[in-house]
């Protein structure tokens, strides 16, 4: 049989409480961790176990300091998740599910933009594509900052690769209300299942 997945996007404090904070980030947090707790349901409830039969996979905003998307050097955005700073880092109740691994930073080079997880790249230049096909992954949740940009694009790399795209839409935190209401419709549209 094969498998399902969550892909948690960019639950990282500059998204969370810090300079490009969203709306719902605390909420979308702990609806998560309610989401991943009934996963663990009549397995044990051991971390470890849960990994094992349901892979959660973290991606990070991971930007050097002098991004091109930052306002300083002509983007759009305030400067944020740079790479070693608290900003930059996974909520900590997220932690005991963060394997090494499993993360995939993108954004890393200076003069590139990248909203999607799909191309992030974990420690060992492994792509979240590539992972997932290792799984024998199907169906993936997905959750996480910001609706309209960052879960919205990896949703849609997703789904072109193939995958079965469940978007937990409790599960997510956005720039703008209507925006999110908006992409969440255009989502649906194009077949990601909202839910
Ligand atoms: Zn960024």
């Amino acid at each position: 049989m094969k498998n399902n997945a969550l892909v948690v996007v960019d639950m990282l404090y500059d998204f969370i409480d810090g300079s490009l904070a969203c709306q719902n980030a605390d909420n979308a947090v702990r609806e998560t961790l309610k989401f991943i707790d009934a996963q663990t349901k009549g397995q044990g409830g051991e971390d470890h176990e849960i990994l094992d039969t349901f892979p959660i996979l973290f991606i990070r905003d991971h930007h050097p300091a002098d991004h091109s998307s930052f306002a300083e050097q002509g983007g759009i955005w305030p400067p944020h998740c740079v790479a070693g700073t608290h900003g930059g880092e996974i909520h900590k109740d997220l932690l005991p599910y963060v394997r090494e691994e499993l993360t995939f930073d993108k954004g890393c080079d200076r003069t590139v933009e990248q909203y999607s997880g799909f191309d992030g790249v974990n420690n060992a230049g492994q792509s979240l594509g590539e992972i997932l096909e290792l799984l024998d992954t199907s169906e993936v949740y997905v959750c996480g900052i910001a609706t309209e940009y960052c879960v919205r694009n990896t949703c849609e790399d997703l789904l072109k690769a193939g995958f079965k795209v469940r978007l937990l839409k409790d599960c997510i935190a956005y720039v703008d209300h209507d925006g999110h209401l908006k992409a969440l419709e255009e989502m649906a549209a194009e077949g990601i299942s909202i839910e």
